[in-house]
């Protein structure tokens, strides 16, 4: 692969096979990644990006968007269908842009918003201080139950009727628990507020049916398409009838020129995927390789954030094995596992060095890992955690992981 590119510029030749080959030999355990098909990668490759097509289909200020509008058409008619929609919008480039385009559509900048604090698991677009949704937006938090480490909707309730926002966002990056639509709903109509999900990161579990759908409790449903939902990075806005014409200005001409119409493509090609019964056995895998994870962490005595999961995703508590976050995942990394260093709730440590890592199944369920390997993952991560400091031991644990990648091909085309 990359043989065109091989011939003029080696120096990006050897990022590109650098990186397919760290995808290819990594265990993968970001929660927020996954791999796409290669029939998506072709077509978010292709000739599609050359062409400007401004505004919507039928309604282009550039010429020559015949191909481009078909296929636009057919990502939005599928995002209407997967996620049971009236409306879709697929043209937002990434999440961040989504939530920002929910925003300046129903709001105007001071308004104040209730979201969840970024420290419990909430987004930076969530309202925090260094994001533009804090410097635009009158954010104002919540977050989880101390005792629980869950949602406490007693106490957003509360929150809400004192604090009287103009829109309730729902929804985290890092919340390994199931998030009540119903109960959000109930909130904002007590206190005349919008409601926004941003479901980014279980938009494949919703899906599918194995996550309750935020419709038709929500305004608007903010996803990215690039996590459980294993399409390209990119975004979606999905919302009610009422709200579409300002989701659509505020996306373009409110926020960016030109959309990106092999993303767009992509897009289309991968909720194709989606609507195929294969991709609700493949969610059905990630929840039960979660659970198998989860189960053998504990049995090692690592203690899990809610103490359990219901979703792709689990948060380690680390503070008692001795080490930090970012100990952890830089000795994992040396092993072939990338996770990430995350904040727990009530963390006592700052976010660059924060208490806490999360990992997540999605990537590894695409390569076709089911319990046993998660069992044999969760030994790995235990004896890397435990010899941290012994190079030797790394090294074995690496080139164990490296023959468990071999069993599981990724990108044999490629
Ligand atoms: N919303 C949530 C809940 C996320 O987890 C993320 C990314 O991780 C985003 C929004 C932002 O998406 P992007 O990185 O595409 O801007």
């Amino acid at each position: 692969m990359f043989e065109k590119i091989k011939s003029i510029d080696p120096e990006l030749h050897d990022a590109l096979a650098g990186e397919l080959n760290r995808q290819k030999n990594t265990i993968e355990l970001i929660a927020s990644e996954n791999f796409v098909s290669e029939e998506v990668l072709e077509v978010m490759g292709s000739i599609l990006t050359n062409k400007y097509s401004e505004g919507y289909p039928g309604k282009r200020y550039y010429a020559g968007n015949k191909f481009i509008d078909i296929s636009e058409n057919l990502a939005i008619k599928r995002a209407k269908k997967l996620f049971n929609a009236e409306h879709a919008n697929v043209q937002a480039h990434s999440g961040s842009q989504a939530n920002l385009a929910a925003y300046m559509a129903l709001l105007d900048p001071g308004d104040k918003i209730l979201g969840m604090s970024l420290s419990h698991g909430g987004h930076l677009t969530h309202g925090h201080k260094i994001n533009f949704s804090g410097k635009l937006f009158n954010f104002v938090h919540y977050g989880v139950d101390k005792k629980t480490e869950q949602l406490d909707y007693e106490e957003i309730k509360k929150i809400a009727l004192k604090e009287k926002p103009k829109m309730i966002v729902c929804g985290a990056s890092a919340y390994p628990r199931t998030i009540d639509f119903r109960k959000f709903k109930e909130i904002a109509d007590e206190v005349g507020s919008y409601l926004v999900a941003d479901v980014a990161h279980i938009a494949g579990l919703i899906v599918t049916g194995l996550h309750p759908s935020p419709f038709p409790y929500t305004d608007v449903v903010t996803t990215t398409t690039h996590k459980t939902l294993r399409g390209p990075r990119g975004a979606v806005i999905l919302c009610k009838k009422e709200h579409a014409e300002k989701i659509d200005k505020a996306v373009f001409p409110g926020m960016q020129g030109g959309p990106m119409e092999h993303t767009i493509a992509a897009k289309a090609a991968a909720f194709k995927e989606a609507l195929d019964s294969k991709f609700k056995e493949y969610q059905k895998q990630v929840i039960e390789n979660t659970k198998a994870l989860s189960y053998s962490l504990k049995s090692k005595g690592f203690r899990l954030v809610s103490g359990g999961t219901d979703n792709h995703l689990i948060l380690l508590d680390l503070s008692k094995k001795g080490i930090s976050g970012k100990q952890a995942e830089i000795a994992l990394e040396n092993a072939n596992i990338t996770v990430n260093k995350n904040m727990i709730p009530f963390d006592k440590r700052s976010p660059l060095d924060p208490s806490g890592i999360r990992i997540g199944t999605p990537a590894v369920t695409t390569r076709g890992f089911k319990e046993d390997e998660m069992e044999v993952i969760a030994d790995a991560i235990d004896k890397s955690i435990k010899n941290i400091n012994d190079k030797e031991e790394i090294e074995s644990i690496k080139k164990d992981m490296i023959k468990l990648c071999e069993g599981f091909p990724l990108y044999q085309r490629c």
